[in-house]
């Protein structure tokens, strides 16, 4: 294209919400052949809520409050949620000792003396923490409807689990389906577990899952698709999203995402809207001549 087509385009993209930062992002959205989401914040409004509250041995103020009192200390909005939810139960958040986080597992701290770990079962498993028949079954229920169960354990035995649940965005079915309709291969990518990665994919037809992925290991499956040959472009929001987002071919970030995202990405969709990824594209074929 010229690079007077170049420059309208990115000026018809600054007037759709859509910020092309560089005319090679927009020369190179008209050849891709797959396209990626991270799942919470970009498919999803990443603002969980609890759902459900099920105890193991205690009631569920108590499994609230020392949940609450470790996700205190923790950014993740998992953690908001909780102590959210906490809050508006009237639950004394207590103070704590020793909070760690364990990447793209969960949290620990010490709370009343106990050690209390909040995370998923890859962690409990590698803390040897066991998870008796009846919460798998709840855990199972839990994510077969989309939601994210966080397990909890008090000195290394199990107290409850913690049903989170985020709402799609509006438009992320249609989105989706849109870019199906221009034989894009569309992928989504989460940290969080197959189940509930499958039912939320499921709600939006998306066939391609790649979940229970570390948060530093986002770019690496990226670069797989390259290396099978897939021009891929990568949407995303959060701060593990930036390595990917660099690697991608076209890295599109959320604009209410964090600043290493914006920062990462070549497009930004200010509006926060998936269907303007799909607009960008669009954009790219027309000013590449590819439709009139
Ligand atoms: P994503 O951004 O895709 O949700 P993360 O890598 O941030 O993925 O987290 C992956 C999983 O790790 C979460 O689904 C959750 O099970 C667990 N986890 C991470 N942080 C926390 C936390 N603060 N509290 C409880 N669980 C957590
Ligand atoms: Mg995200």
């Amino acid at each position: 294209a010229s690079p007077t087509a170049i420059t309208v385009g990115i000026g018809r993209g600054a007037e759709l919400g859509i910020l092309i930062k560089n005319g090679e992002a927009l020369e190179i959205s008209e050849k891709l052949t797959t396209i990626v989401f991270d799942k919470t914040g970009t498919l999803t409004k990443g603002k969980p809520e609890v759902t459900d509250i099920a105890p193991i041995g205690t009631d569920n103020r108590e499994l609230l409050k020392l949940a609450a009192s470790v996700e205190k200390n923790s950014q993740h909005p998992l953690a908001e949620a909780v102590v959210k939810k906490a809050l508006e139960k009237n639950i004394e958040i207590e103070t704590s000792q020793n909070f760690n986080t364990f990447g793209g597992k969960g949290v620990k701290a010490v709370v009343e003396g106990k050690e209390i770990i909040i995370g998923n079962r890859t962690l409990f498993k590698d803390r040897n923490i066991t998870i008796p028949n009846e919460a798998e079954e709840k855990l199972s229920k839990f994510e077969n409807e989309g939601k994210t169960a966080v397990l909890v354990a008090a000195d290394n035995s199990l107290s409850g689990a913690i049903a989170i649940a985020d709402t799609l965005k509006e438009t992320t079915k249609d989105a989706i389906g849109k870019l199906k309709e221009m034989g894009l291969k569309v992928v989504m990518i989460t940290g969080d577990n197959k189940q509930t990665a499958g039912a939320i994919a499921k709600q939006v037809g998306i066939e391609n899952v790649i979940a229970e992925v570390l948060p530093q290991d986002k770019s690496e499956e990226v670069k797989r698709l390259q290396e099978a040959g897939e021009v891929v472009a990568f949407v995303g929001d959060g701060i593990n999203d930036a390595p990917a987002l660099a690697q991608s071919d076209v890295g599109i970030a959320i604009g209410s995402g964090t600043d290493i995202a914006i920062e990462s990405g070549e497009i930004v969709l200010i509006k926060n809207d998936i269907m303007d990824a799909l607009a960008g594209i669009q954009l790219s074929k027309k000013v590449m001549g590819r439709i009139k």
